[in-house]
């Protein structure tokens, strides 16, 4: 009622009487404070700490963390110091060269091709030279490296030769000139958004692979908070959500956040709360992450993501295939993940992966068309025409999509079903008989497919380094130390498993006699790598690794990487 308001300033009205004498004050006394100077003076101190304060704001708040720039800038400057700034380096170079050693794979017994050939080969000569290539990669047909290769069938490779064939020369960029591919492609999203339960809003994309439908992820979220007018759209992630999704946010100039894991290696849904901020433009789940196989509490942190309006991916890109025939398989899991839960608002998962497609696809899915229509590109103005792109590639392999539907199709969900029986049976099986091993631990609660090893008797990369002798390529994790294998068709056969564990209960034992003696070789890489403080040094050594796959410089059998590589 008016009434009652008049009242109520009637009774504040000494007070407003107090703040006027006060004010009145304070302005005099500001007034007589600034006679001392002319007026030019006050404008110039006025713009200067404008600027000033724009500045250090400008500097605070940046996609890296203050923290992070400074330590960055310390070690910087520690390298360039007279004395330890050399021995840094020396020691730098040194490792290097010790990396360098390591790297087996550049010991070839056959000149590189540095140039075209003259004369074009033969069909036969070009398929010869092609075996002589491939005939170095037999750890995956043994079934001794972790994860790599999800199916290798043979008669599924025929099937994906014929299929690749069959549209080798068709872009998915020009759907009026290959009508057919376009239709191929929609139905592969179909077909998964009706796997992760999408309703009928929900829509996707195909890419290139699990890195690319988490960047486009990113992409789509990151231009959501930008039009939101968040400046720096930052990414809430656990410690364990792929890699892939530090790349977005470097590519993209978002702010990644990460959030620390329970002791479950799940991530922990209070730490991810207190992370949420203005800026927040995106929160992750994995289901399952990569270096443990452990999923996320989706619908915990669902729930954060409805409460905070803040969009949900869940990286389904190792286990997708997987996790959607659990339940069918016998195998049920112990919370949902996908659309039903509400608040997750997109989902990647991988047909190269445990969709036993070929290399080069994956899928990325929306809950509702108004997400994926910030993934996509279009400039309007380019003289060579309006262009549109719905993800980062422009022209892409038609081949590739055909041969990924026909896998889709080829499994069907009884196929499907029957590759996760038979994967999560070997996962439950080996987990059931590692867990007995004295020495060594598994990490958390893996439900799928990866198993993730450490030990509190002696350091975990001892036993990848017996392994890798053993013939077996075992995934190296890091912080904490452990190793993992990743259990595909390919270690499905009985005997797989039995080996492997044979092999990983051997080792055990021997190290066991000796449990304090040092690691030694590529696992010594791995655990110093984890004990410098200064990371760009690391970076700077990985570069090794980088550089060493465009390497044409011959390694001849047994000698090595130090000093001028010889050539033959
Ligand atoms: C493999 C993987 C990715 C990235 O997939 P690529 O196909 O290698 O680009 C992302 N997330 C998880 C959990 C993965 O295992």
């Amino acid at each position: 009622m008016p009434g009652t308001d008049l009242l109520m300033l009637k009774a504040f009205e000494p007070y407003f009487e107090i703040l006027e004498a006060y004010s009145t004050k304070a302005k005099n006394y500001v007034n007589g404070y600034c006679t001392k100077y002319e007026p030019w003076q006050l404008i110039a101190w006025s713009v200067l700490w404008t600027l000033l304060i724009v500045w250090t704001y400008g500097f605070i708040f940046q996609p890296e963390s203050l923290w992070s720039r400074f330590k960055k800038k310390f070690f910087k400057l520690v390298r360039k110091m007279p004395f330890v700034g050399k021995k840094i380096q020396s020691k730098l170079t040194e490792i290097k060269e010790d990396l360098g050693k390591h790297l087996q794979y550049l010991k070839v017994d056959k000149d590189y091709v540095k140039a075209l050939p003259a004369q074009g080969l033969s069909t036969t000569a070009v398929l010869e030279k092609l075996k002589e290539y491939s005939a170095t990669d037999g750890v995956w047909q043994e079934g001794k490296a972790s994860g790599a290769v999800y199916s290798g069938e043979e008669k599924l490779t025929e099937l994906l030769v014929q299929a690749y064939g069959t549209f080798a020369w068709s872009n998915p960029l020009h759907p009026d000139i290959f009508p057919g591919l376009r239709k191929l492609e929609a139905e592969i999203v179909r077909m998964a958004c009706s796997l992760f339960n999408g309703g009928p809003d929900s829509c996707g994309c195909v890419t290139s692979g699990g890195t690319e439908s988490i960047l486009m992820a990113c992409k789509a979220y990151r231009d959501l908070a930008l039009e939101k007018g968040i400046k720096t759209p930052e990414i809430v992630a656990p410690v364990s959500a792929h890699a892939a999704f530090d790349k977005a946010a470097r590519y993209f100039g978002m702010k990644m956040v990460r959030v620390p894991l329970n002791k479950m290696m799940e991530v922990d849904v209070r730490a991810m709360r207190r992370a949420i901020s203005r800026n927040t433009a995106m929160l992750v789940c994995s289901a399952p992450q990569f270096p443990h196989g452990v999923i996320d509490p989706i619908p915990e942190v669902a729930k954060l993501a409805v409460k905070y309006k803040i969009p949900l991916h869940v990286d389904a890109c190792l286990g997708g295939f997987l996790i959607v025939f659990m339940e069918k398989a016998g195998y049920p899991l112990e919370k949902p993940f996908d659309f039903r839960v509400k608040g997750v608002t997109s989902i990647s998962a991988d047909t190269h992966k445990y969709g036993y497609a070929p290399k080069g696809s994956s899928v990325v899915l929306y809950s509702d068309k108004k997400y994926r229509k910030y993934q996509f590109f279009i400039s309007t103005d380019w003289p060579g025409g309006i262009y549109a792109s719905p993800t980062i590639a422009g022209s892409r392999p038609g081949g590739i999509i055909a041969a990924c539907w026909a896998t889709l199709m080829h499994f069907g969900e009884s196929g499907y079903v029957e590759a996760t029986k038979q994967i999560i049976k070997t996962a439950r099986f080996l987990r059931s008989e590692l867990e007995n091993i004295k020495g060594i631990f598994i990490f958390g609660n893996p439900q799928v497919s990866v198993i993730s090893l450490g030990s509190h008797d002696f350091d975990i990369y001892r036993l990848s380094n017996l392994m890798t002798a053993k013939g077996w390529s075992l995934n190296q994790l890091q912080f904490p130390p452990s190793i993992h294998i990743c259990i595909t068709l390919v270690h499905t056969r009985k005997r797989v498993a039995t080996q492997f564990l044979k092999d990983v209960r051997e080792s055990v034992t021997q190290i066991m006699k000796n449990c304090k003696a040092k690691v030694t070789g590529m696992g010594a890489i791995y655990g110093m790598s984890q004990a410098i403080v200064d990371r760009d040094l690391v970076a700077e050594i990985s570069s090794v690794y980088l550089d060493s796959l465009y390497s044409t410089d011959a390694v001849t059998q047994g000698s090595q990487m130090n000093g001028s590589p010889k050539p033959r």
